[in-house]
């Protein structure tokens, strides 16, 4: 299998800033020496996810994920090690090169990406097909201009099982990559295009890459009316919005976005100059999209259809936004129409002026949720509707001002709101509060944060503070696992004459826990003094606590012990206690400047 070298992992990291990678994702600003914004991977209104720009290392205080450039790559775009490495030189225009293009799992993503490309063109072509001339023309029809067909590459799949199929067998792609790209599908009389007979919409990644298609159909019939890619490696549906890669700088300019729930909607708003839209693709609204709309804007309009489904969906979107922090508003479209019709048959002017009476969240659901109001039932599952959706809101004040907008549309007093809100929050927690307890005390035992002392001390600028660690620490004297672990990585770099790099030894860890961990520890270090008397304390004593420990066992033993052994578990024990007089001794010449 190709693999990628050493040197390319280091063009790679040392050639992409991390402050401007994550500029991509986050809206981040400085402070002092570090750069913060809302954390990308956990629920936030508060920002405490930090970038050291430094160090090259990203560090959330809130939900604790940490670690390099890379790392962050992996966990935003969901790729593994070496996707990341492709993805970030080709996102940072570093040319590295493939031990063996095309060879091996390392450059699938790559593979897909080709795969992609070409497929969207195959599809672009069969418009000149005369099926296709006809397909093109329907499109026409339902309202789309030939500008807006040809910039988001809309295309045409043929009436047959094999075209793409017969096209890429011939090319030099590895059968894993043409298993996984999602175009095929495995029948009893063997592998078939997915997409037949239908309208092609790409999908896009925020960087303009296609990663997916759907195919819709064009005339009515029993088969399913849109026909998706499958999840691929570079493909999560919950994590893409339709058309980002064209709305985002529309959506960063106007600080809004207008969120639809179809491909036609979407296409039908973008040409009629509402830039500012995404749409969600193939899927219900999730805590991804919200997480990833936040990277452009906090402010957003829900356009979702005039109908049942698109009402509750509506509802269901708009809490999920309330979640993760948005501003966000419904927009009362006329019953039964679809943003797509509306927009294509009344122009652009009545839309915009539905988003300016748009309703908030809260509204809308009271009005649009099948209750009634005017009687005291209706209000009454309401409001436990509302306060379930209210109680998943992490933020207290952001959920307090929710429980204040409730209050004040039901009128029913604050304190009744909060006594049923604190009724539903304690029953859902009583089990998760029980759990975390025991952790916490745990890891802030104190000789847990000595040995964390240990680690932050591998890293200080003085060679002699490093050899000393070096020459002295038995490694089983860290008794907390992770901590061992990240000691075996760093432990070869001690004795170089400059302090390891953190963004490097981050790549060398696997573990996503220890990487997050070991980036939280260092990410101030340079307030840290590391002096030799630090160290020596440090070392001195980790070996007490391991040697008392060990006596303790042995004493425990010796109640025990048939007599045959005594005399060993007495010895051990003397030598023990000596050594515990002793232990100072060793580090006599050692001066502590
Ligand atoms: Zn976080």
């Amino acid at each position: 299998m190709a693999r990628i070298s050493e040197q390319t992992i280091e063009k790679v990291r040392s050639g992409s800033d991390i402050v401007e990678v994550i500029q991509g994702y986050v809206q981040i600003k400085q402070r002092g020496r570090n750069f913060f914004g809302l954390c990308p991977f956990h629920n936030e209104k508060t920002p405490s996810f930090s970038v050291n720009s430094d160090k090259q290392i990203f560090k959330c205080f809130g939900c604790g994920l940490g670690g390099g450039v890379i790392n962050f790559i992996m966990e935003i775009e969901k790729l593994e090690f070496k996707d990341s490495i492709i993805f970030l030189a080709e996102h940072s225009g570093i040319e590295i090169e493939l031990s063996q293009s095309y060879g091996g799992a390392n450059d699938i993503v790559q593979q897909l990406l080709t795969i992609h490309e070409q497929a969207s063109k195959i599809f672009i072509d069969n418009f000149n097909t005369d099926s296709g001339k006809k397909i093109y023309s329907h499109l026409l029809k339902r309202g789309l201009t030939k500008e807006t067909i040809k910039m988001f590459s809309l295309g045409y799949s043929v009436n047959e099982t094999q075209q793409l199929l017969k096209y890429f067998q011939d090319q030099k792609y590895s059968s894993d990559a043409l298993l996984k790209c999602g175009l095929f599908v495995d029948t009893k009389k063997g592998y078939i295009d997915r997409f037949k007979s239908r309208i092609i919409f790409p999908i896009h990644n925020p960087t303009g890459k296609t990663i997916a298609f759907s195919g819709r159909i064009f005339k009515d019939s029993k088969i399913a009316k849109y026909v998706n890619s499958p999840e691929t490696p570079i493909y999560h549906k919950s994590n893409v919005l339709y058309g980002l890669h064209e709305s985002k700088h529309h959506i960063r300019t106007l600080k809004s976005a207008v969120v639809v729930e179809g491909y036609f909607d979407y296409l039908q708003l973008f040409q009629s100059g509402i830039n500012n839209v995404v749409a969600i693709s193939g899927t219900a609204f999730t805590d991804k999209h919200a997480q990833l709309l936040r990277r452009y804007t906090n402010n957003i309009f829900l356009a979702y259809d005039g109908d049942k489904a698109g009402i509750a969906a509506a509802i269901k979107a708009g809490y999920i936004l309330l979640r993760h922090g948005h501003d966000a508003k419904i927009l009362n479209l006329p019953k039964d129409i679809d943003p797509d019709d509306w927009v294509h048959k009344e122009g652009a002017d009545p839309f915009k002026e539905a988003m300016k009476n748009s309703s908030n969240i809260l509204d809308f659901h009271m009005n649009n949720g099948q209750f009634d109001i005017s009687e005291e039932s209706g209000k009454f599952n309401f409001i436990e509707e509302a306060l379930n959706e209210i109680s998943q809101i992490n933020d207290s004040v952001y959920r307090e001002l929710q429980i204040q907008s409730l209050s004040s549309i039901v009128q029913v007093s604050e304190n009744s709101i909060y006594e049923k809100l604190n009724n539903i929050i304690n029953s859902k927690n009583r089990y998760k509060s029980n759990e975390k307890k025991s952790s916490v005390s745990e890891l802030k035992s104190s000789i847990n944060l000595l040995q964390e002392e240990l680690i932050k001390l591998c890293f200080v600028k003085d060679l002699n503070v490093r050899s000393l660690i070096f020459n002295h620490l038995d490694k089983n004297w860290i008794t907390v696992q992770k901590l061992e672990e990240l000691y075996d990585i760093i432990y070869i770099h001690l004795k170089s004459e400059h302090p390891p790099i953190v963004s490097i030894i981050l790549n060398e860890i696997k573990d996503s826990e220890e990487r997050s961990f070991l980036s939280g520890l260092l990410f101030d270090l340079e307030d840290i003094e590391g002096s030799m008397k630090m160290a020596k304390d440090c070392l001195i004593r980790l070996e007490e606590h391991y040697l008392k420990n060990k006596h303790i066992n042995l004493r425990e033993k010796l109640k025990s012990e048939t007599d045959k052994n005594i005399n060993d578990t007495i010895n051990e024990i003397s030598i023990i206690e000596n050594s515990l007089k002793d232990i100072t001794l060793k580090y006599d010449d050692v001066k502590e400047i």
